[in-house]
C-alpha cells in the first residue's frame, strides 16, 4: 500500500468529498459534517455511532460528555486522542439524536470503509451497538459480544475488532463504566498482537465555512 503521507493525502480527499455530502436527508439538518479526527496513521481506531449536538456544532467527533469519558479512558491506558483516529458510523447528526436508520448507515458506509482502508489500523474498537453490528456484519447485541476481540477482514486487511460499550451508555449506567474500563485495559495488549494469529486456518472472516477555517481545524488534527 501507499506510504503514510500518501494515505493521509487520500484521506484528506475523502474528507473534502464527505464535507459537502448530500447523499442522504441528514445533510439537510446538519450544521457540519463530522468526518472524524486524530492520527491518520493510527494503529488504533474508534468507531462510534453518530455526532451529537456538540459534535455537529464543532465538526469534531466525541467532543461532548461521552467524548470526555473516551479521552479519560484513553489516558487510563497511557494514550491520548492524538494517538488514535476517532470516527463514527454516520458523519451527520440525526435529528434529536435519534437512532441511525439502516439506509443512512448504508449510504454513509463507504466513507467509513475508505477511512479504514487509508488509516490502516491494526485494532478497531467499536463503541456501541450500531458500529459493532455494522463492522462485525453480525446482528448480535453489544452486551453479548463486548470485550472479546474478533478478527475481521476490513479495508483489505486483517484487523482485530474489539466491541465496547458506548461511553454514553457508561455515563448513564455506572456498572457499565466499570466494564468499559476493564475492556479498555485489553487494548494495549491487543495492539501488540498479530491478528493473523487469531484468524481461522482457512483465512480471516470471509463473509462477513466556516469552510476553510473548519477544514484547517479538522485537517490539522490528522496528525
Ligand atoms: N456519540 C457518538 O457516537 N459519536 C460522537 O461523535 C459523539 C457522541
Amino acid at each position: 500500500m501507499a506510504d503514510a503521507a500518501e494515505r493521509r493525502e487520500r484521506l484528506v480527499e475523502v474528507y473534502r468529498e464527505a464535507s459537502v455530502c448530500t447523499k442522504c436527508p441528514l445533510s439537510e439538518g446538519r450544521t457540519t459534517v463530522v468526518f472524524g479526527n486524530g492520527n491518520s496513521d493510527a494503529d488504533l481506531m474508534f468507531v462510534g455511532e453518530a455526532p451529537g449536538a456538540e459534535e455537529d456544532r464543532r465538526g469534531l467527533p466525541f467532543v461532548g460528555r461521552a467524548g470526555g469519558l473516551l479521552t479519560q479512558l484513553l489516558a487510563g491506558i497511557g494514550m491520548s486522542r492524538e494517538d488514535v483516529f476517532v470516527a463514527n458510523t454516520l458523519k451527520c447528526r440525526p435529528p434529536g439524536n435519534r437512532d441511525p436508520q439502516p439506509e443512512e448507515i448504508e449510504t454513509c458506509r463507504p466513507y467509513l470503509e475508505r477511512q479504514v482502508e487509508l488509516i490502516e489500523p491494526r485494532v478497531i474498537a467499536t463503541l456501541g451497538n450500531f458500529a459493532t453490528k455494522l463492522l462485525t456484519r453480525n446482528p448480535t447485541g453489544i452486551t453479548k459480544v463486548r470485550g472479546t476481540p474478533q478478527v475481521h477482514e476490513l479495508g483489505a486487511r486483517t484487523v482485530f475488532l474489539l466491541p465496547l460499550f458506548h461511553p454514553a451508555a457508561a455515563l448513564r449506567t455506572p456498572a457499565l463504566a466499570e466494564t468499559l474500563r476493564e475492556d479498555f485495559a485489553s487494548l494495549p495488549g491487543l495492539l501488540e498482537r498479530d491478528p493473523m494469529q487469531l484468524a481461522p486456518p482457512d483465512g480471516p472472516d470471509p463473509g462477513e465555512d466556516e469552510g476553510a477555517a473548519r477544514e484547517a481545524d479538522q485537517l490539522g488534527l490528522f496528525g
